[in-house]
């Protein structure tokens, strides 16, 4: 019931690339390391063994995942982390001359960090999108030829508008320059065929386990062997000495399954259905007059849609949508709460009315043809009612 006595409405999530809902098949896998299984992996004595051999396994399973040897793969808590410990080990590994090369719409994961370097003196180059949210490729080579050592540092896939960068060219461009590279990969993985460090000679790839169904509060980072990187978290040895702190087991062995499902995932069809669910919200709302759609329709992961309806506030329909049930987002989940506009929209020029008029969709394989309908039979009404509201006339 709502406060005002009122039936709530049935839940429908649109908004898988803030969170996801853990599967229960990861949960179920985890629930043993909670009641019984709950010894310290580094422990000696058996009782511990026993929960090193379940996390191992669930380390072979995410580098599997990964097309990559599980000595490579490096438990953190989040994202957010694995992203603070590529950039700032891979900069104190690689000295004070280090050029830091990123783009002007990754999450703030990556800005923050690459802003923290610049206020500490460091080089950083930001390099631009086209109106389409597509990497600006001559800027990124232009860049690349700066002498000295260079870490880049390049979301996979954009967590606002789902524009894929293309990460496998921009890698070994990198490579034959000299410079480490790492990719936030935490909204390409498992939405996206090709996240595969066996053929994109990346050296360090970040993600995080809520964004494929897995509880929130465990991230990955990949290192490839060999790369200049210092340890981000210091205390203890685990993780081979490269992230302190005890693993946390169960969120640990939640991800492998996780990961798991997710590599059948990019094989049996599910990423075509998300994709052909996505399609029928976006022809429905492209009906609602002067709508647009933000990115470039083609190189966008297949569950993303971000979609402006000018001259109307995106607060005030997703407040309106939150009365049909429906979650979704106005820009990245981590910025709401403030009123800035899209640093991402504002990269690609997305004019002022539309800017503010945004909306992100985004669907897992838990998304239902009734979620799309719920969105298609409320949108209309909601952007009518606030059109007539609008100062811009509308
Ligand atoms: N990078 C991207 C592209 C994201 O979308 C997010 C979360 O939204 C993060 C990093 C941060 O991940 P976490 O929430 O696990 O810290």
């Amino acid at each position: 019931m709502t406060t005002e006595g009122k039936a709530a409405p049935a839940l429908h999530y649109l908004d898988n690339n803030a969170t996801t809902r853990p599967a229960p098949e990861a949960v179920e896998a985890m629930l043993p390391f909670l009641t019984d299984k709950w010894g310290n992996a580094s422990s000696m004595y058996e009782f511990g063994g026993r929960v090193h051999r379940d996390m191992e396994e669930a380390r072979a399973k995410v580098a599997s995942f990964l097309g990559c040897d599980p000595g490579e793969i490096v438990f953190t808590s989040c994202g957010t982390e694995s992203d603070n410990h590529a950039i700032f080990g891979a900069v104190e590994a690689l000295g004070p001359a280090t050029t830091v090369i990123t783009t002007k719409v990754e999450h703030p994961a990556v800005i923050q960090p690459c802003r923290a370097l610049e206020e500490r003196g460091r080089r950083v180059v930001w390099i631009g999108v086209r109106g389409d949210g597509t990497l600006d490729m001559d800027a990124y080579r232009a860049a690349l030829a700066i002498p000295g050592p260079k870490l880049v540092t390049m979301m996979w896939a954009n967590n606002e508008t789902g524009v894929i960068f293309p990460i496998a060219e921009a890698a070994a461009e990198a490579k034959r320059a000299g410079a480490v590279f790492h990719t936030d990969a935490t909204q390409a993985v498992g939405k996206t065929t090709g996240v595969d460090m066996s053929a994109v000679p990346a050296d360090m790839l970040s993600f995080s386990g809520h964004k494929i169904h897995a509880p929130k509060g465990i991230g990955v980072l990949f290192i490839r062997r060999g790369t200049p990187v210092r340890p981000f978290v210091l205390g203890g040895h685990q993780e081979k000495s490269r992230r302190a702190g005890t693993e946390n087991v169960p969120y640990i062995v939640a991800l492998g399954k996780a990961c798991e499902m997710a590599a059948e995932e990019t094989r049996d069809g599910t990423l075509d259905r998300i994709r052909a669910l996505r399609d029928r919200l976006e022809a429905g709302l492209l009906a609602i007059p002067e709508t647009s759609v933000n990115g470039n329709r083609e190189l966008r992961l297949p569950n993303t849609l971000n979609i402006s309806f000018p001259y109307i506030e995106g607060e005030a329909m997703l407040y309106h949508l939150a009365d049909a049930g429906v979650c979704a987002s106005s820009g990245s989940a981590c910025t709401s709460g403030s009123l800035d506009p899209s640093h991402v929209l504002k990269a690609m020029d997305v004019p002022f009315t539309s800017l503010h008029g945004s909306l992100r969709f985004s669907l897992s394989r838990y998304s239902t043809d009734a979620d799309v309908d719920a969105v298609l039979d409320a949108m209309p009404g909601i952007v009518k009612k606030l059109r007539a509201l609008s100062p811009f006339g509308h």
